[in-house]
């Protein structure tokens, strides 16, 4: 890691309030803040709240307390995507006009049924192949964006065969060809809010993020955003993600392993310099 300062240097921390925060997810939020830390920047904490059916106050709290006692720090105010609405709305109306969207009406079992791939290869975020079959003809008339537009399914047409390409911090070159890797994307569900794949774009883009650290599950999810922030004009961050952390079995830590988050550590005594001792050891490697 480099220590030249560098002023315009902005990282954010990205957690979602959906259960307790793991080792896991720790490591990588420090590894975020050492990123941000040798630049000389600044580093914002993004509240990734839109999944309102694995949202709990409780878990918003408990992250922020979480990743305090752990001693990382950010910048207030917290940026929580919930307020954030208009921004995304009018993000989507820009892709609208750009015809760069469709609706989709298919249910979540046809997709599933129709695509080859296997469902979320790619982390929790990545999603089945697009059926092409099931795209409207691309000069098909768009519906408009009404109450009953935002109360619809959007997806993002993707330009097939492209090769879309970025340079990791981490793991070097990066690329996948649109179309055959990743297909047509939800960028807003018809319960009124903007999938994690337009959100996160937009924020990135319009936060004036320069570098986004977060897991190498997201690598994947990294091509459609691209694409989202090249459609909507803005400038594309640097990215270094992660490697993950992986339990005894060999399986990516989980919410669901709460032998590992950091509440149960921090009750059974374990202190924040043992957790960052070790995360500082495993850094040589990283
Ligand atoms: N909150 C997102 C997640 O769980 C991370 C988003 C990001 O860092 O882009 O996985």
């Amino acid at each position: 890691m480099n220590s030249v300062v560098n002023p315009s240097y902005t990282g954010r921390l990205a957690p979602s309030p959906t259960g307790y925060l793991h080792l896991g997810h720790a490591r990588t939020f420090w590894i975020a803040r050492q990123r941000a830390l040798a630049a000389g920047g600044r580093l914002l904490l993004r509240n990734d709240d839109l999944d309102a059916s694995r949202v709990r106050p409780d878990f918003v709290e408990a992250m922020l307390a979480d990743l305090r006692w752990l001693g990382l720090a950010w910048e207030d105010p917290v940026i929580t995507q919930s307020q954030r609405l208009p921004a995304y709305r009018a993000a989507l109306a820009r892709l609208h006009a750009a015809g760069l969207i469709f609706p989709c009406h298919h249910s979540r079992r046809e997709l599933a049924e129709a695509s080859v791939s296997a469902p979320h290869e790619g982390g929790e975020h990545d999603e089945p192949l697009y059926p092409p079959s099931f795209r409207p003809a691309p000069d098909a008339p768009l519906p408009s964006l009404d109450a009953a537009g935002l109360a619809t399914n959007w997806r993002f047409r993707v330009p097939d065969g492209e090769t879309l390409a970025f340079n990791d911090a981490r793991c070097g070159l990066q690329s996948a060809v649109a179309g055959k890797d990743f297909g047509d994307f939800l960028v807003w569900r018809k319960d009124g809010v903007p999938s994690y794949q337009l959100a996160c774009a937009v924020d990135d883009a319009e936060l004036g993020i320069t570098e986004v650290v977060r897991g190498a599950d997201l690598i994947k999810s990294t091509f459609r955003q691209l694409l989202v922030i090249r459609a909507l004009g803005h400038v594309v961050p640097a990215y270094y993600h992660c490697p993950l952390m992986l339990d005894d079995r060999g399986e990516r830590l989980a919410k669901r392993h709460d032998s590992l988050s950091l509440r149960t550590l921090r009750e059974r005594g374990t202190t924040p310099s043992e957790i960052l001792r070790q995360f500082a050891d495993e850094s040589v490697c990283l």
